[in-house]
């Protein structure tokens, strides 16, 4: 089974506010941008007219990822409230 068929078998329920934010000044002198590679469910990206990262958090997978390769400490994550966000299968 492929990581995409696994991951389809979760839950997310989406909170209409991000719990990813992203510090644009912080994140505008980095050189690498490693969310954007780093990130198993893709949800980093350039926007096509600024150039600048933007996330998408209703995909989140909860797991950290970006949070931690971030070299300037430019991204804000915190788990989404109660009642939001995925919901593994399997726990
Ligand atoms: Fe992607 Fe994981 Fe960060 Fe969610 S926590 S945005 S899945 S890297």
């Amino acid at each position: 089974m492929k990581v995409e068929e696994k991951v389809a078998l979760c839950a997310i329920k989406h909170h209409p506010e991000s719990h990813i934010q992203i510090d644009l000044d912080k994140c505008a002198n980095c050189q690498i941008q490693p969310c954007l590679g780093a990130c198993p469910a893709g949800l980093y990206t350039l926007e096509p007219e600024t150039n600048r990262v933007i996330v998408d958090h209703t995909g989140c997978l909860e797991c950290g990822t970006c949070l931690l390769v971030c070299p300037l400490g430019a991204i804000d994550w915190r788990l989404p409230e109660p009642g939001f966000g995925i919901r593994y299968r399997y726990g």
